[in-house]
Order: C-alpha cells, then sequence, then structure tokens
C-alpha cells in the first residue's frame, strides 16, 4: 500500500537502517521493485524523476505504481517525486498522489546552476509548507551531489556544511536531508578511488540527530553487470561506483534511505543486449523485457539486503494519507 514517505524514513532512522529508494520509468521496473519487496518483506521508495514524470506523460507511471500498490498490499511503499525541480512540479506531483517529494534546492530548475543558501531555504521553505498540509513528506539537499542525473548535475561535489546543515534543518524543517558526502550521480563516479567522508557524516548526525539523512548518487556499479553490458555490444568505459563496505559503514549513522538508479539501469540494459544478441531473430519484447525485469529484481532484492531493509517492513497496516495529514501536518 502506499504510504507517507515519513514513515519509512522514521522507522528506518530508530532501527538503524536505509529504505532503498530505486528510479522506475516504466512498468517492468515498477514490478521489479515491488516483486523484490515483497520478496524481502522490505519497504520501498519508488521514485519517479521529473525526466520519468515527463517520458511517462505524468499519469501513466502514477497509474502503474498505484497497480503495484494494490497488487502489494502488505508492502509500504512511498511514491517519491526525485530531483523536484520548483514548487510547480511538486503541486502537479501531489495532485497526482504522490506520498513524498524532493525539492532540489541546489540547483536551479535549469539544473545547471548552483542556487545560493538563502534562495535553496526559500525554495524548500516554500515546498514543506505547501506539502505538509497534505501529509507528503519533504526531502531538501544541501551541499552538491557530484555527477549527472536526468540532465540536471554539476560536476562537482560540494560537501555539505554541517553547521549550515543545521541552520538549514532550523529553518525550512524538512522532513530529510540529501547530503553531499563524497557520492556522485551516473555511471562513471570517480576516476581514483572511492572514498565517502565518514567523519562528516558523523557531524551531520551530530548536529541535525532527529533529521533522516539521505544519500544520493549510491549505486555501486557491480562490474559484472557492466561485463555483460560490454560483452554484449555495449561500450561503457571507466563505469565505476561506490563501495559497498563503505556505504553500508552509513548504516546507524543517521542514513535513512539511499538511492540508487544507475545500478538498475545497466541490469536493464544489460539482460535486453544479451537477449538480443544471442537470439537475433526474437522481435517480441516480453522476451526481453521479462529478463530484464528479472536482472532489476535481482540487484533490488541484494541492495534491500545490503541496507538491511530486508525484513524491516514496518507494520503500518492502517496509516493512510489522511491520518498522515492529522500525523504531520
Ligand atoms: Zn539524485
Amino acid at each position: 500500500m502506499l504510504v507517507p514517505g515519513k514513515i519509512l524514513l522514521d522507522h528506518a532512522f530508530k532501527n538503524g537502517y536505509a529504505v532503498g529508494a530505486f528510479n522506475a520509468n516504466n512498468m517492468e521496473q515498477v514490478q521489479a521493485i515491488t516483486d523484490a519487496a515483497a520478496e524481502t518483506q522490505s519497504p520501498v521508495f519508488i521514485q519517479v524523476s521529473r525526466g520519468a514524470l515527463t517520458y511517462s506523460r505524468m499519469t501513466y507511471l502514477r497509474n502503474i505504481i498505484l497497480a503495484a500498490a494494490e497488487e502489494h498490499p502488505e508492502i509500504p511503499i512511498a511514491m517519491h517525486l526525485d530531483h523536484g525541480s520548483d514548487l510547480e512540479l511538486v503541486k502537479k506531483s501531489i495532485d497526482l498522489g504522490f506520498t513524498s517529494v524532493m525539492i532540489d534546492g541546489s540547483l536551479d530548475p535549469t539544473g545547471k546552476r548552483a542556487l545560493t543558501f538563502e534562495e535553496n531555504l526559500e525554495v524548500t521553505k516554500s515546498v514543506v509548507d505547501y506539502a505538509r498540509p497534505f501529509g507528503v513528506s519533504v526531502e531538501a539537499e544541501l551541499g552538491t551531489i557530484g555527477g549527472v542525473e536526468d540532465e540536471a548535475g554539476v560536476s562537482e561535489i560540494h560537501y555539505t556544511d554541517p553547521d549550515q546543515a543545521l541552520d538549514f534543518v532550523k529553518q525550512a524543517a524538512p522532513d530529510s536531508l540529501a547530503i553531499a558526502i563524497g557520492t556522485s550521480h551516473g555511471a562513471v563516479k570517480f576516476e581514483g578511488e572511492c572514498i565517502l567522508k565518514h567523519d562528516l557524516l558523523e557531524e551531520l548526525h551530530k548536529k541535525l540527530p532527529n533529521t533522516p539523512l539521505v544519500m544520493h548518487g549510491s549505486s555501486s556499479v557491480p562490474q559484472e553487470l557492466v561485463v555483460v553490458v560490454n560483452k554484449y555490444g555495449g561500450n561503457m568505459p571507466g563505469a565505476k561506483g561506490v563501495d559497498i563496505e563503505q556505504l553500508q559503514q552509513t548504516l546507524g549513522h543517521g542514513v535513512s534511505k539511499i538511492n540508487v538508479d544507475t545500478d538498475g539501469r545497466i541490469a536493464v540494459t544489460g539482460a535486453i543486449r544479451k537477449v538480443l544478441m544471442e537470439n537475433p531473430e526474437e522481435f517480441d519484447p516480453r522476451k526481453y523485457m521479462g529478463p530484464a525485469r528479472d536482472a532489476l529484481m535481482e540487484v533490488v532484492k541484494a541492495r534491500m539486503i545490503q541496507f538491511k531493509t530486508a525484513g524491516n517492513a514496518p507494520k503500518i497496516e492502517q496509516i493512510t494519507l489522511e491520518q498522515a495529514k492529522e500525523l504531520y501536518s
């Protein structure tokens, strides 16, 4: 069933695990993500970027996610807007029934320019004011995560400053905060070694002992999946992700939501390439979309186990959005 994102964040925060947040653009991806959640008894964020909303013409993806929620009433699912660019898009998403939104006030709506602290604060406040009466949770971002996601992004990482973060959360009061501690969007995350700043995370968690933190750009880009893509005609040189052990070390230190998109993309693409290359006569889309769905499900399941989400679906049977409005507004 669909639940407000805040319920999942708070449960993960209190229990020292992180909820995986996986991006979807189509039916097979939504099915893979929710089937993995059902199989591992995990709560889950299904996230939809601005680009995915446009691609799916606003309503299709939302209705597919509602179908998944109907199929899996036992799994708490948050329908989340990823990298919302402005209040207008947030309003549209809430109209569509999203239960959680991110306002990315680290970048301007074109995704090219970093916003100032004051600009970020202003847009985040306006989103919190708008969303809270609906019981919809708000994720903000401070600092910029490197790499490019869905055409939005800057190349450098600006690490989140702990004092600024405290000031920001006090003033804007988002339900969660995306932080930059060294993760990066995309398939080529690092030229050199992956180093997450655990000391910085510790400092942030100390300053914000009650705020669930979010990690973006946290795909691990497993080399065995990259090999499949490259073996069957693909070309992904230098693909490199976040070290999974370093990622796991963030658990229990305030990190309550971890975003994974690239890993799923690679799994899907590899599976499709393999089928088509091995079976050039094949032209039934189900014959390659089916294996793509299976491959994605395996990746999502693995992350749910690694993030300690598995087995942690909170007992939230009867918390509806109506009740959430009363709880959180
Ligand atoms: Zn992101």
